[in-house]
């Protein structure tokens, strides 16, 4: 018996609750980490709600997990025994694949969610293959960084595939556990950044994590006032908006791009493409070369997510207080 020990939900939309089980022998390319800390994602919340039709129970929830490698499979690569690592949305892909073979493990077709049918990091220890398991600069505060192996690659992948440029001017939709980390990333990268919020009440601090203007995600009116002034649009919110006017925000060539799992199908006429060359695209979390690279950008620059602390036993309350949108801006959960 390789037991693991975490809160697992039994069923959708219900509590959390202490779970244990066997992980069986380790894998010849596994790596058994020690669980530390690990944020509490939206995606999170989406699983445990199957709002996605995908999800699979008992599972443990965690998917921004960093602590300690404590146990190595035999042909596991550059990895050392008590290096702290992380690990994201995903913990396996093919390795031999056109996506996976030139760095995009992200898009592999067998690509592996670590908390779809598969047991995550809201527990003592957590398995991943050993290419997925991603070294933690030194410099990064290990009890605030967990939140990058999701939220933080989620935002900063965009940055490096569409070649944004410290010129540009960068909009962010939603100031949540995404967005407050596309803000902090984009503005280290140096561009002028716009936060797009519902919240009145996070203004003055949206101002002091870097926004240079802050415009309502809600109302039209107040969107149009920033109309034809961005190059760049993080859509970080998971409810339908006015997509037309933001996508009147963006200059000739801008783009808008979707990173939150917005389920109702999204209107978008094709003239408000059109006339000034706009796209529209989307984006699934990063590869481990595009982690590591945001993990050193984050280290270098002091991008570190703004957390709220919650023991792993105060599961269930971390739970609702995202649920209540009530977050500032990232749960942590304490593990060991
Ligand atoms: P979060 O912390 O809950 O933040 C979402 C933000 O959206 C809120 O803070 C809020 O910001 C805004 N919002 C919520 N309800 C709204 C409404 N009715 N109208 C307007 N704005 C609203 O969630 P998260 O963890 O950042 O995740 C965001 C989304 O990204 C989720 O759908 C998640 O599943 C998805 N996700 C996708 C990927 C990917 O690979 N593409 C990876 C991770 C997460 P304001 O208060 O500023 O308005
Ligand atoms: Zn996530």
């Amino acid at each position: 018996m390789n037991e693991i020990h975490g809160w697992a939900a039994r069923g959708a939309k219900q509590r959390l609750e202490p779970f244990t089980y066997d992980a069986g022998p380790l894998g010849p390319e596994e790596v058994e980490i020690a669980v530390e800390h690990c944020g509490l994602c939206h995606s999170d919340l989406s699983i445990l709600n199957n709002d996605w039709g995908l999800s699979r129970y008992p599972v443990i929830l965690g998917h921004e997990a960093v602590g300690k490698v404590v146990a190595a499979g035999d042909d596991v690569k550059g990895l050392q025994m008590g290096q702290r690592v992380g690990v994201g949305w995903n913990f396996d892909s093919c390795m031999h694949c056109h996506e996976c073979m030139t760095g995009n493990h992200n898009l592999c077709p067998e690509v592996a969610a670590t908390i779809v049918g598969h047991h995550g990091g809201f527990a003592d220890r957590l398995r991943a293959h050993w290419a997925w398991t991603i070294p933690l600069p030194d410099a990064l505060d290990i009890s605030s960084a967990g939140p990058l192996l999701c939220g933080g690659i989620t935002v900063f992948s965009p940055l490096l595939t569409y070649g944004v440029r410290p010129t540009d001017r960068v909009g962010i939709v939603g100031i949540g556990g995404l967005g407050h980390l596309a803000l902090k990333f984009a503005r280290a990268w140096g561009c002028e950044v716009t936060a797009f919020t519902s919240n009145t009440s996070k203004i003055d601090e949206l101002r002091r994590l870097g926004a240079h203007r802050i415009v309502s995600s809600r109302n039209s009116v107040e969107i149009l006032s920033a109309a034809n002034s961005l190059d760049f649009l993080f859509i970080t919110v998971n409810t339908p908006l006015d997509w037309s006017a933001l996508l009147k925000t963006l200059k000739p060539n801008g783009r808008m791009h979707v990173v939150g799992a917005v389920l109702e199908p999204m209107p978008i006429s094709a003239f408000d493409l059109i006339m000034q060359q706009k796209s529209v695209s989307g984006s699934p979390t990063g590869g481990p070369a595009a982690i590591s690279a945001m993990l050193d950008f984050a280290a270098r620059h002091n991008v570190a997510p703004q957390v709220e602390h919650f023991h792993l036993s105060k599961v269930n309350d971390a739970i609702e207080h995202l649920a209540a949108g009530r977050v500032r801006y990232r749960i942590v959960l304490d593990i060991a």
